[in-house]
């Protein structure tokens, strides 16, 4: 699955890895009542027996380089059986994975880093380069980070480590790619990065990956941020940006294809998918 469109000047398209099923929102945002997340789920018609999030993986033509912004679970099937599909969503699309110039990570996550390698564990973007914090590598090659991240630790080795002598660390507020300027965000993971676009544009990755949760309720914990009270802060300081600065947004884990905008809604804030306004 692709969608096509436009950031500013440059061509994009959003490449689907497809949906994931995650447990419960009751399990997964803490420090605010469970009547009060069932009634914004009910109101968006959504179930409260599990999430689901879409993953969008967005292709950028810049400068004369393709970049890839994250690259999905991969083979594994933790989360549900849908995930998988980017190597296909690609293909459809009509893009040679060995076309592909960069890779850019928002963070290591097991949804945003493993499709690096391939089962047999040769790259499956044999000619890209590795953008991504030097924040986050150390993160994943502390020792250990925490035991609950093992799985993480252990994809980090496999996907990114081997690629070592291919990484090209980037800082916050550094234009790497023309157009492209990193923003460090960290809480859901040290080094986690968002990236603005010239044109007003911002790819947020995980600081909000869940509509309307994320936006409803920013001051909640989020049992997937590594420290949950620096992820509070960041959220708050990213959807005020956006909200005061009118971006447009690629949401890594918002509905089909991701793009849409924040607007304020009393204290909190709402999504806005793009073409929504206009319903
Ligand atoms: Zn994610």
């Amino acid at each position: 699955m692709f969608h096509e469109f436009r950031i500013g000047a440059m061509q994009a398209t959003i490449v689907s890895d497809g949906p994931l099923s995650l447990p419960a929102a009751t399990k997964i945002f803490k420090g605010t009542t469970i009547e009060s997340i069932d009634a914004a789920l009910t109101e968006a018609g959504l179930p409260d027996d599990r999430v689901q999030v879409e993953q969008n993986c967005l292709l950028l033509e810049t400068g004369g380089k393709r970049a890839l912004f994250d690259n999905g679970l991969g083979s594994q099937k933790l989360y549900g059986s849908d995930s998988g599909k980017l190597l296909g969503s690609l293909r459809q699309a009509g893009i040679d994975p060995a076309s592909i110039d960069a890779l850019v990570l928002t963070h290591a996550h097991s949804d945003h880093c493993w499709g690096t390698m391939g089962d047999d564990g040769t790259p499956n973007f044999p000619n890209a380069t590795l953008y991504l914090a030097q924040e986050e590598l150390d993160f994943w090659t502390s020792d250990p980070p925490s035991e609950r991240l093992e799985r993480s630790v252990a994809g980090f080795e496999k996907h990114i480590l081997p690629l070592r002598d291919r990484i090209r660390f980037i800082r916050d507020g550094e234009e790497f790619l023309p157009g492209v300027q990193a923003w460090l965000t960290p809480g859901h993971t040290p080094g986690h990065m968002a990236y603005l676009f010239d044109g007003g544009w911002c790819l947020i990755g995980d600081v909000a990956f869940h509509d309307p949760l994320s936006y409803r309720f920013p001051e909640a914990e989020s049992l997937f941020d590594t420290d949950r009270t620096i992820g509070i802060a960041t959220r708050r300081r990213v959807l005020d940006r956006l909200a005061n600065d009118r971006l447009s947004i690629v949401g890594y884990h918002q509905p089909w294809p991701g793009l849409g905008r924040v607007e304020r809604a009393g204290t909190s804030f709402r999504w806005v998918a793009d073409g929504a306004a206009a319903r």
